[in-house]
């Protein structure tokens, strides 16, 4: 089957510049497409309240992007379309299930994409069978009927803090949101670089996010992401302190 692009197709984040109350303009990721069994680290952004939040690195204040956004849980079966408010009039509806249609087609065709890739690697590394009881497509189809998971029906979510407590209600206690701070008092430029720079490298080997947070004379990053690996790095820290 020949893998066609759509050129319709909603890319899966894309660059927008935002404007602060301070008046600084500055660039960020929105994403249209929140795919967490591609991108788990999305899914521990979504449950701080960090999904499509960006920070002004002027001021630090944190600004909201509201558009709405598909939401995608392979594994535990969720797809959604988040409409960023819970209250939504009756004439913004209509625009809503065009968008929906269109998102959904698409968030099928990804997974189906996925799914056949990861059916095509077991295809090639399973041992081939002395003798062929049935046709090699008979054999197919059973793998793919196996392998292909039905692709949930969509759900429409008004409010991402009705998803999140949603995504967060489907976690094991071990996959929900843990984080640790790295916390100075009072640091000069040279110490948050330093900090930040243990910080994001931790982020990236454990697979975490980090968000700062100045208050006052304290200066915190967080690192967060699922309580399995936050214990262990705030494990790795006590040790190393
Ligand atoms: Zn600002």
């Amino acid at each position: 089957m020949a893998n066609k692009t759509n050129s319709t197709r909603m890319p899966r984040s894309s660059e927008v510049t935002l404007t602060c109350a301070c008046g600084e303009h500055f660039a960020a990721t929105v994403y249209h497409t929140v795919n967490v069994t591609l991108e788990p680290r999305l899914l521990y952004r979504l449950l701080a309240g960090q999904l499509n939040v960006a920070t002004c690195p002027n001021c630090g204040r944190q600004v909201e992007m509201t558009q709405p956004f598909i939401y995608h849980d392979m594994r535990r079966g969720l797809l959604a379309y988040v409409y960023h408010r819970s209250d939504v009039e009756q004439e913004d509806r209509e625009v809503l299930l065009e968008h929906l249609r269109r998102a959904y087609v698409q968030a099928v065709e990804e997974a189906e994409r996925l799914t056949h890739a990861q059916e095509q690697r077991m295809v090639d590394a399973a041992p081939k069978p002395a003798i062929r009881r049935r046709s090699d497509s008979d054999d197919a189809d059973a793998l793919r009927a196996t392998l292909e998971p039905e692709a949930p029906p969509m759900q429409v979510i008004f409010g991402v803090s009705e998803l999140t407590a949603l995504v967060d209600s489907l976690l094991e206690p071990e996959e929900k949101l843990g984080r640790v701070a790295l916390t100075a008092r009072n640091p000069g430029a040279a110490e948050k670089e330093r900090l930040l720079s243990i910080a994001r490298r931790m982020a990236g080997q454990t697979a975490c996010e980090t968000m700062v947070e100045e208050d006052g004379e304290e200066y915190t990053i967080w690192l967060y992401g699922s309580r399995a690996t936050v214990n262990m790095i705030a494990r790795a820290l006590h040790t190393s302190a």
